[in-house]
């Protein structure tokens, strides 16, 4: 019997449709027995999802997704089992989520340029976190207004860079969230190395600094990626000597690629990452080995 285990998910929390219980119901309604809830730049609904989870029967993983620059291309590290008590983790997402506020303002007037006026308030009527606002609040405020049918087609209008209303942004460093995750006791993986539109030659270049910071893991199988190129990063992490690791990046229903727990098992000859997690293996080898 297969592990059925999600690494990357979102709630509320940051730009997810569910609330942390309302998730981790759909997690463990879906089969989900290994969860970790991965807010973008906040660690606030764990201790909700954790509850949940008790309920639920799911094994919960602390995680979260920070927003990293690195060489002018925005990169995503999930951190896996941190702990939501380190300081420095506490402290370095503040500044990010302080950041976050100047960015939507400068977000909003970008729009505004444009005609389209009152998107700072109409995006933080869908911000279940006011302190965690980002650009699929925006779009989805978009998407009301009827700028476009969806929030796929709001990206491609106005979100991304080069549309009217993306702004430049420093997130912060790749050594900075790294470090932070490590020295929580975390694990740092990269997250859907394929949404990153660099050269080869930049992701070799990405994934051995990566890997010398510290860096852990690879996300082969994630719900932005294509069968292709699940074989293409299970073979960079084979190369780079990282884990893989596996996640829906769920964000609601009607917003996400995949559905939360429904992805596919990881290629031949990958080494996931939950196998050096050796107090949750024993929990679960039982059924595992059978
Ligand atoms: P931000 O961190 O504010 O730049 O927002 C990034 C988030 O926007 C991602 O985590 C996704 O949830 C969402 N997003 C980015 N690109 C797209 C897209 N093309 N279609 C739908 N959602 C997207
Ligand atoms: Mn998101
Ligand atoms: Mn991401
Ligand atoms: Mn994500």
């Amino acid at each position: 019997l297969m592990l059925n285990i999600d690494l990357h998910s979102h709630s509320t929390v940051s730009d997810g449709l569910l609330s942390p219980e309302d998730l981790v119901q759909r997690a463990a309604s879906r089969g989900v027995q290994v969860l970790a809830v991965t807010d973008h730049d906040d660690i606030g609904g764990l201790a909700r999802a954790r509850q949940a989870a008790i309920r639920h029967g799911v094994h919960l993983i602390n995680g979260v997704e920070i927003s990293v620059s690195w060489s002018s291309q925005t990169l995503h590290i999930v951190g896996l089992r941190i702990d939501p008590q380190s300081p420095p983790l506490l402290r370095g997402l503040e500044v990010i989520r302080s950041s976050r506020a100047a960015r939507a303002q400068g977000i909003a007037a970008d729009l505004d340029k444009s005609g389209i006026h009152g998107s700072l308030a109409g995006a933080s009527r869908y911000a279940g976190n006011p302190n965690l606002i980002g650009r699929a609040h925006f779009a989805r405020y978009l998407v009301e207004r009827g700028y476009a049918g969806d929030v796929k087609s709001i990206f491609r209008k106005y979100l991304n860079r080069g549309k009217p209303g993306y702004v430049e942004h420093s997130w912060v460093t790749l050594a900075d969230a790294v470090s932070w995750i490590r020295n929580s006791g975390g694990t740092a993986v990269m997250a859907h190395p394929g949404r990153y539109s660099i050269s080869t030659v930049q992701m070799r270049q990405l994934l051995a600094e990566f890997k010398e910071l510290g860096g852990a893991a690879l996300e082969v199988v994630t719900g932005s990626h294509t069968p292709e190129q699940y074989a293409i990063f299970a073979r960079y992490a084979k190369q780079f000597n990282l884990f893989a690791s596996v996640g829906s990046d769920y964000h609601g229903p009607g917003e996400s690629y995949r559905d939360i727990g429904q992805l596919p098992e990881l290629p031949e000859g990958c080494q996931p990452v939950w196998q050096q997690w050796s107090d949750l293996m024993a929990g679960f080898s039982a059924r595992v080995n059978t």
